[in-house]
Parts: structure tokens; C-alpha cells; sequence
């Protein structure tokens, strides 16, 4: 069974997920957004084993707990990241603009594009390159569950800032179109911000589109 937990984590709450397969207790995170030592004892409690850090994208918001996770577990699970972001996270994900002092993450060393599938145990998820939020963001798409994992893309009846630098609104609308309005009304959208939504209501309710 895929089995995610949602940890809602530092000062933007952002949505963490901790994600296995239940069957041979690999896991791993997409966006350790802060706390990595709280997202480390859920996975320790439940025997999961973190394998990888999938990142969204490289907003300061969404990887603050990365270096407690990578630090904490032998061997290191690896970093995911579209290249297209690495700009971003060299930059602690742009936390100055907030105003915010943050320290240098590890480097990723896995590098995600688009039309890639990545594994976690019998499990396959495809990247999906949507940019707009940032020129790096990617959505992790689960066919198999009809679930995708879709970052700052979109939320419950609303759409990622496109303000922030490497942000443009018109590609945004472009990636949901294309990205995330051609699956399945009945496909679970879980943000990285705010509650779990579906393509279908999204479609209907969605104010930007
Ligand atoms: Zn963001
Ligand atoms: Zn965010």
C-alpha cells in the first residue's frame, strides 16, 4: 500500500509528506519544509526508511529541513531537484527576500526532469516539469493512485504567487493546463500549501482558471 502522511511544518505551514510503500518500508520526503528532526522520528517510528528528498521546487519554505534529515540518516538519502532551480537553492530559496538568515543546505545530487519516473518501492511516480512558480518546479504524479504531489503549482481553490523572482503568471496557468488539468477529474492533488484538493474541483472552483 502507498501510504503518506502529511506533516504541516514552520512558519509558512508548509505540507511536507513523508510517503512509503508499506510493503518494503521505503519512503521518502518531498519538501522537509522545516523541523527535518520532527519529519526523522515520524519515519523512525513507523520503521520507514527515507531513501530520497524530493523537492517540489527550492523555496526556502520547502526545504529548511533537509540538512537535519540528511545529517541524521547513514547512509544519506539522496537530494532531488530540477536543475532549472538550483539558482534558488544555492540562494537558501530566495529566504533573504523574506528577510529571513537561513544556512546552506547539502547540495542535491539527482538531478529531476521532465518525463523522468522515479521508483519508491513497486510504486512509480512521473516528474512532470510546471513551471510559473518557479522555472524549477516540478509535480510528482502517481498514475497507479491517480494522486500528485503539485508543490506551490496550485491550491484548494487558488494558485501559486508568481511575483517572486523566476515567477511568471502566464506560464503558471500554461503548467496547470497542461500538467494538471489533462489527468483524471477524480486525481488527488496534495499542496504544498493548505488542504488536499482533486483536479475536478479544481476545474470547476478554481478562480484563476
Ligand atoms: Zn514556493
Ligand atoms: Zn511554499
Amino acid at each position: 500500500m502507498l501510504e503518506t502522511l502529511t506533516l504541516t511544518l514552520g512558519m509558512t505551514m508548509t505540507n511536507s509528506y513523508l510517503v512509503t510503500d508499506t510493503n518494503t518500508q521505503e519512503a521518502v520526503v518531498i519538501d522537509p519544509a522545516a523541523d527535518g528532526h520532527i519529519i526523522l522520528q515520524a519515519a523512525q517510528k513507523r520503521d520507514w526508511d527515507i531513501k530520497a528528498i524530493w523537492l517540489t521546487h527550492a523555496h526556502f519554505d520547502h526545504i529548511g529541513g533537509i540538512s537535519a534529515i540528511v545529517n541524521g540518516l547513514n547512509p544519506r538519502p539522496h537530494i532531488a531537484l530540477h536543475k532549472e532551480d538550483q539558482w534558488l537553492y544555492n540562494t537558501q530559496g530566495g529566504a533573504q527576500f523574506f528577510g529571513l538568515q537561513m544556512d546552506p543546505c547539502p547540495a542535491p545530487n539527482f538531478e529531476l526532469h521532465s518525463k523522468q519516473i522515479l521508483q519508491l518501492g513497486a510504486y512509480s511516480f512521473e516528474v512532470r516539469h510546471a513551471p510559473g512558480h518557479t522555472p524549477g518546479h516540478v509535480l510528482f504524479y502517481c498514475a497507479d493512485e491517480e494522486l500528485m504531489f503539485c508543490g506551490d503549482v496550485i491550491f484548494y481553490a487558488s494558485i501559486g504567487r508568481t511575483d517572486l523572482p523566476g515567477g511568471d503568471f502566464n506560464t503558471l496557468i500554461e503548467s496547470i493546463q497542461t500538467q494538471i488539468f489533462t489527468l483524471a477529474d477524480d486525481t488527488r492533488l496534495l499542496s504544498g500549501h493548505g488542504p488536499e484538493t482533486s483536479v475536478g474541483f479544481e476545474r470547476i472552483n478554481n478562480p484563476f482558471l
